[in-house]
């Protein structure tokens, strides 16, 4: 069970933002409370002033926006996973919901509260970094852009400041010829994966992403590299060089390294057999 606490909650973000400043760093932003509420309940989090910003109107929901998608961090998994719009113009992350954890967890958590949790091994922040995602953010300071590349900096801590809300997030809209494909080994459906990765082809070239194989998502830079050239092996081989898995109860880090080398070749022959 959590520690005593206090809970409040927010009618808009200016609202939500004063509830923050007024208490004193005690404050934690409360969306699906599918990561937080465990968090408290385990006791790795107490004391905490929840400031609940799940009923926040204007902050769910998708809509298309010129070349970008722009969709609201309290837009559930379940509305990502079954939007008509995500489906058509950023398959990956229609296609990460079916990975992430249970029915659920899926009906509460939110893709904002998913980006700022900042699990290494969470399937939506290795998505955003695939699909080369700008994220919206919100504070005593104003709004700001944060570019995905410059977000993820730890285990759960991220380029959000102290009391700044994650309001959004702009995906850019495929290209007519992009395809887009997340591949993952967990032990169980629903589980967190073993290791992960989600890969994007468009006509300027690859975005590799590798999860669940380090402190952060991250870029595999010298695999793309190697996959603009068509060299897969070589690809393989620089995507397991790059990355520097952990060894857990779950898995050794050399397992981990060697099951990224395996996706990223089933990523690569499903985009293959897409193009056929
Ligand atoms: P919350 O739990 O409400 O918040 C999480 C953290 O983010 C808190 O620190 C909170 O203050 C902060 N936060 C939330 N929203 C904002 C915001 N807008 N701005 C700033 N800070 C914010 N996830 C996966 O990706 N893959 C899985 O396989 C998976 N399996 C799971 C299995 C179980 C059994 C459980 C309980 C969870 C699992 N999850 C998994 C996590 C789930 O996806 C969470 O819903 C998600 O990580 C957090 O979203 P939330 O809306 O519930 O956030």
């Amino acid at each position: 069970k959590a520690s005593a606490g206090g809970y409040a909650r927010a009618k808009d973000v200016p609202h939500a933002l004063e509830l923050m400043a007024a208490s004193e760093g005690a404050g934690r932003f409360l969306a699906g409370g599918q990561s937080l509420v465990a968090a408290m309940n385990m006791r790795l989090s107490e004391g905490d002033m929840l400031i609940d910003i799940s009923r926040i109107s204007g902050l769910s929901g998708v809509s298309l926006s010129g070349d970008h998608l722009r969709i609201g961090a309290l837009t559930r998994h379940v509305e990502v996973g079954s939007d008509p719009l995500i489906r058509d113009h950023a398959p990956l992350l229609t296609q990460a919901v079916t990975h992430i954890a249970h029915a659920a967890i899926r009906n509460r958590g939110t893709i904002g509260g998913a980006l700022a949790h900042a699990d290494p091994a969470a399937e939506f922040p290795a998505c955003a970094l695939a699909l080369g995602v700008t994220l919206h953010a919100q504070g005593d300071n104003g709004t700001r852009d944060i570019p995905v590349e410059t977000f993820f900096e730890d285990v759960f801590t991220t380029a959000l400041e102290e009391g700044e809300m994650l309001t959004g997030l702009s995906v850019p809209v495929a290209e007519p010829d992009e395809v887009q494909v997340i591949e993952e080994v967990a032990r169980r459906s629903g589980d967190y994966a073993l290791t992960g990765l989600c890969l994007v082809r468009r006509a300027s070239g690859h975005r590799l992403s590798v999860f669940s194989a380090g402190p952060v998502p991250m870029l595999a830079t010298g695999a793309m590299q190697a996959l603009d050239a068509g060299d897969v092996d070589a690809a393989v081989d620089a995507l397991r060089a790059e990355i520097d898995p952990p060894s857990d109860t779950q898995a050794s880090g050399s397992y981990r390294r060697h099951l990224a080398g395996v996706l990223l070749r089933r990523a690569v022959s499903r985009i293959e057999g897409d193009r056929a």
